[in-house]
């Protein structure tokens, strides 16, 4: 399954906001079989669907999508060079799917700062700088092949200057996200570089508690990294509400005037930076949120619960979640009125479609 890295410099509030993420672990509940390393978190998609529907098809049983997080450790000026645990930290990196960098916003004159001041554009630079680094060197080490290919015409010029562009951005101090947000190059024409800054970026803002809904500081620190993601929380405010039952949780969250935990909201916006969408299965037995990638067809989507489901695939039938809650899940008024769909092979599937595959066995 897909993965987002979690890198910071040290004394971020990462482990803080990891042990809070793995408090949250959803894995044992309902993968019982599935093993987690003790560095990886699986938390649920949080989806307020699901309640709904579970009441509606009067099922206890809710399976929501997941996201995984792995706590990478180790960043470190001089990483892109094997300093410290530099080599291990890039090869955990690449083999994730995005990054999340935590970067700290918050004062405490007790807890040390790396770098001698909190300054959040500083602490990025540091990260970026190690990245974009290590990007180069993979590039370095490519062109001499490169140049043999193209004159062999092994490889097409085309993608020989997208290579050299993709090293100006890189030696311009910018990732190849960034780049591509501002669309100077597209990331499919150098994917098989592997790049680390290629991946999708969100960044984690550990703020102050009083902070949290200071939106002229977060508009500030958001506006530092755009059009990549930011997230506000405090790591320590998280951790506290992961002891909670749900309502107090809920209670402690309006207490500080917000509507969501940070937690939640880097799960939501982790999964849709992945590339992720779910579609949903309600039924007696469960009420079941899968995932898929954004884009994927039906006989895809149906795979993804059986792969028979996919081979033999015959048609979708689906329902809008709203159509479906508005019939109070009776699937007859959902007939009658004309709004259960049939959908084919290449129906591409769209977020909140409530499906029942058909098919051969
Ligand atoms: P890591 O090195 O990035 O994993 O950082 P830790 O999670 O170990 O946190 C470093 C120190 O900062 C610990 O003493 C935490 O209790 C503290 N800390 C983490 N988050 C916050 C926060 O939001 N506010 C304050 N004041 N301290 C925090």
């Amino acid at each position: 399954s897909l993965t987002i890295g979690i890198v910071g410099l040290p004394n971020v509030g990462k482990s803080t906001m990891f042990n809070a993420l793995t408090r949250n672990n959803v894995l044992a509940e309902n993968y019982p079989f599935a093993t987690i390393e003790p560095n990886t978190g699986v938390v649920p998609l949080p989806d307020k669907r699901l309640p709904v529907l579970a009441e509606l098809v009067h099922t206890e049983k809710i399976v929501p999508a997941t996201v995984t997080f792995v706590d990478i450790a180790g960043i470190v000026k001089g990483a892109s060079e094997g300093e410290g645990l530099g080599n291990k930290f890039l090869a955990n990196i690449r083999e994730a799917d995005a990054i999340c960098e935590v970067v700290r916003a918050f004062e405490d004159d007790d807890i040390v700062h790396v770098n001698g001041r909190v300054n959040p554009d500083d602490d990025i630079d540091t990260i970026n700088t190690e990245l974009i680094l290590a990007d180069l060197q993979t590039i370095d080490n490519a062109l001499p092949k490169l140049e043999k290919d193209l004159r062999g015409k092994k490889i097409e010029p085309a993608y020989m200057e997208a290579v050299k562009k993709a090293k100006e951005i890189l030696e311009s101090g910018r990732t190849i996200d960034q780049a591509a947000s501002a669309g100077e190059i597209n990331k499919d024409d150098v994917y098989d570089l592997h790049l680390l800054t290629a991946k999708p970026f969100i960044y984690v803002f550990n703020v102050d508690d009083n902070e949290l809904t200071n939106e002229e500081f977060k508009a500030k620190l958001a506006q530092s990294v755009a059009p990549a993601p930011a997230i506000f929380l405090n790591a320590q405010f998280e951790a506290e509400l992961t002891e909670l039952d749900e309502a107090d949780a809920r209670e402690m969250l309006a207490d500080a005037g917000l509507e969501e935990s940070g937690l939640d909201q880097l799960a939501r916006v982790g999964f849709d930076i992945l590339g992720l969408q779910t579609f949903l299965t309600a039924g007696e037995k469960e009420v079941h949120a899968w995932q898929i990638h954004q884009g994927w067809t039906a006989p895809q989507a149906a795979g993804v619960i059986h792969t028979d489901f996919e081979k033999g695939f015959i048609k979708a039938e689906v329902v809008s979640y709203d159509d479906f809650v508005e019939a109070d899940g009776s699937m007859t008024k959902i007939k009658d009125e004309g709004k259960l769909r049939l959908e084919g092979k290449d129906y591409v599937m769209q977020d909140g479609d409530i499906v029942e595959f058909k098919f051969n066995v």
